[in-house]
């Protein structure tokens, strides 16, 4: 199952990708985990990419296309694959139909997570990640029992440097500008599936499911 989690910084493709991901047994390939992973280790890609994302910017079309074609050539992606956070913007969204015309797998659906502007502000300033398991929490709205521990592997729970309040506008500026015209690109290709990003978790993973099982 070829997919793409759509929707803004903070709309919850993280967390159902995880979720997701597990339910189907296709990877969660998010470019912003494996930009991160780049960024640790301190590698060549890691440096180019490493002051964008602390901008909030986005990070060149060259480089997350070039990571997205190596990822999808694993093992574990030939039978799919959930997308969070690619494409960003239409170049990249073009970029990957023609990568995967030339495979003879086009992609099969995209679902968007809608979420309103305010409740995006709180989300972003308030989550947390398992340093261990990726695991997200969010300190306002759905704390760990301990506080800073991951409530699945005790890890420890850290907070993006990307998540503080001026890079964070600056992130949903760039969505609105950039990523929000995808909505209408994959409108056209009947491939779009809108779903309201918000309530309770489970009942969000049961309504993209849904979308999922009928594709
Ligand atoms: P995310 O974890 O998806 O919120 O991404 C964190 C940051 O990584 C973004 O703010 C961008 O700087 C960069 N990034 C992630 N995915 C992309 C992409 N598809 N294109 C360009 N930059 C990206």
């Amino acid at each position: 199952m070829r997919t793409v989690l759509l929707g803004a910084p903070g709309s919850g493709k993280g967390t159902q990708g995880v979720v997701l991901s597990k339910k189907y047994d296709i990877p969660q390939i998010s470019t912003g985990d494996l930009l991160r992973a780049a960024v640790s280790a301190g590698s060549d890609l890691g440096k180019q990419a490493k002051s964008a994302m602390d901008a909030g910017a986005l990070v060149s079309d060259e480089i997350v296309i070039g990571l997205i074609r190596e990822r999808i050539s694993h093992d574990d992606a030939k039978n799919g694959y959930i997308l969070d956070g690619f494409p960003r913007n239409i170049p990249q969204a073009e970029a990957l139909d023609a990568m995967l015309t030339e495979l003879n797998q086009p992609l099969q659906g995209v679902v968007l997570l809608d979420v309103a502007f305010e409740e995006l502000l709180q989300r972003l300033t308030g989550r947390r990640t398992c340093k261990d398991c990726g695991a997200i929490y969010n300190i306002h709205l759905s704390p760990s029992k301990i506080e800073d521990h991951c409530d699945a592997c005790n890890g420890p729970l850290f907070q993006r440097a990307d998540d503080n309040e001026e890079t964070i506008g600056n992130r949903l500026n760039v969505y609105q500008e950039q990523t929000a015209p995808l909505v209408s690109y994959y409108q056209a290709q009947n491939k779009l599936h809108s779903i309201a990003g918000v309530g309770n978790v489970n009942d969000i993973t049961a309504q993209v499911s849904a979308v999922f099982d009928s594709i």
